[in-house]
């Protein structure tokens, strides 16, 4: 198909919603059309939840149609991992049947994913990890542990980083696998976190057998793979391009506005520095996502996500600690019944400010830490000296660990 214009994008997710009103038909099928004409993800090829174009800049177009129509889905919250990391990585490694068996149903959310690379002994330092895969005829066996897995226990497909060569040095003897979740021998267990919620999990592999069909990319390639991944969660992380002024600036405009009044002149006058300040912030941060999504095109982002993803962890962090101050006092009542809950997906904008503050806290760690985000800027966008690696070249057998 030739490159189309913005109006022609509009019109047919316009079409879209006339002929598959949002408000008669339930999410899987709302969706599912959406999907299958090429508005899931624009830039995607046709057939495969695209239009082919060269850039997902569009996407933003088919998006604020929808949310002017009514449609309030939000990819981040039915199946993040899975549309933010699974769908640019089928696209680049799958083979075609692959990609038109996986991709709708992760798009719909029928089938959600969750990522399975960080390990008790390795997370920053993912490409030290120790769960091992050996081959086995046409399938290989898999055993190990993984931890902070988000959603696995709702998920059906798990992106695997396992080891499959020990003598090669660690980013070399790497596989990545798509693990199908209702293997035999895959056990979930939850882990709650400050929240209260167990939205991640520790998972378990005992003897899981794989197919080699669904290796991605080639048997001791899967660092590619695992890059691609991680470039494509720190896009998603850091925040898109939303509505100028919504999101956690929102929440913190909002409770500004409820609360000044009551606020002693002085108090009142140092805040609103610190309110204008973020906004700024924010405005500042959404901006640096258009360039970024602009940079990346239609292939997968490079470094450039690590500045977003960086900025809107600590933002976020600085908003609800913002927002605990103007509340004052009563920022420490949670809701009634702490409960310790295991959600069936990540919770949206509508969650009160107490859970999003406690939430934030995870936002400087999750999809690689600050300090780690500082050190890839640093070295690959900068081009200062790296980090110092001295178990880089050696066999991985032979890396002292614990
Ligand atoms: C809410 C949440 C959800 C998550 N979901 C997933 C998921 O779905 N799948 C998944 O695989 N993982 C997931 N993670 C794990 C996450 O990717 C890791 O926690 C993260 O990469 C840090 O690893 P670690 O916890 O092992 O800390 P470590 O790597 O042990 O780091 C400890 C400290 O040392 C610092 N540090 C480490 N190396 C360096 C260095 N070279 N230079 C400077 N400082 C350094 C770190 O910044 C950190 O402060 C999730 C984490 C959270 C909090």
């Amino acid at each position: 198909m030739p490159e189309l214009t913005e109006a022609e994008v509009r019109a047919l997710a316009m079409q879209l919603v006339e002929d598959v009103p949002p408000d008669q038909v339930d999410q899987f099928e709302f969706r599912g059309a959406q999907f299958d004409r090429g508005l899931a993800m624009v830039q995607f090829p046709e057939g495969l939840g695209g239009l082919g174009l060269s850039s997902r800049r569009l996407q933003t177009a088919v998006d604020s149609e929808l949310r002017s129509a009514g449609v309030t889905y939000n990819d981040l919250l039915i199946n993040p991992i899975g549309i933010g990391m699974g769908g640019p990585v089928v696209l680049t490694y799958a083979t075609d049947e692959q990609k038109q068996r996986l991709l709708r149903p992760m798009f719909t959310g029928e089938e959600i994913w969750c990522q399975m690379f960080s390990e008790p002994g390795s997370g920053s330092d993912v490409a030290g990890l120790s769960t091992r895969a050996e081959r086995d005829g046409d399938e290989w066996i898999v055993n190990g542990q993984k931890v902070w897995t988000t959603l696995a226990h709702v998920s059906r497909w798990g992106m695997l980083v396992a080891r499959t060569n020990p003598d090669q040095p660690k980013h070399k003897g790497l596989t990545y696998f798509l693990l199908d979740m209702e293997s035999p021998g895959v056990e979930v267990r939850p882990l709650h976190q400050i929240t209260g919620e167990a939205e991640f999990n520790e998972v378990f592999l005992s003897d899981v057998r794989i197919p080699h069909d669904n290796v991605f990319g080639d048997v001791g390639g899967g660092w590619g793979a695992a890059v691609t991944t991680l470039m494509n969660e720190r896009v998603a992380l850091g925040g898109g391009v939303p509505k100028k002024g919504s999101g956690p600036i929102q929440d913190l405009v909002n409770i500004w506005t409820e609360t000044r009044d009551s606020l002693d002149p002085v108090t009142a006058a140092v805040l609103r520095d610190r309110v204008a300040d973020l906004w700024v912030q924010a405005e500042a941060l959404r901006l640096t996502n258009w360039r970024a999504r602009e940079a990346s095109r239609g292939g997968n982002p490079g470094p450039e996500g690590s500045v977003t993803k960086l900025m809107s962890a600590e933002m976020n962090q600085h908003i609800y600690e913002t927002c605990m101050d103007v509340i004052g006092a009563g920022g420490m009542l949670y809701e009634a019944g702490y409960e310790r809950k295991r959600p069936d997906g990540l919770r949206g904008p509508d969650s009160h400010i107490r859970y999003a503050f406690l939430r934030a806290r995870a936002n400087t760690i999750e999809g690689g830490t600050s300090e780690v985000m500082r050190n890839i800027l640093g070295e690959r966008v900068l081009g200062l000296p790296g980090d110092v690696r001295v178990d880089k070249e050696l066999p991985w057998s032979e890396v002292p660990r614990n």
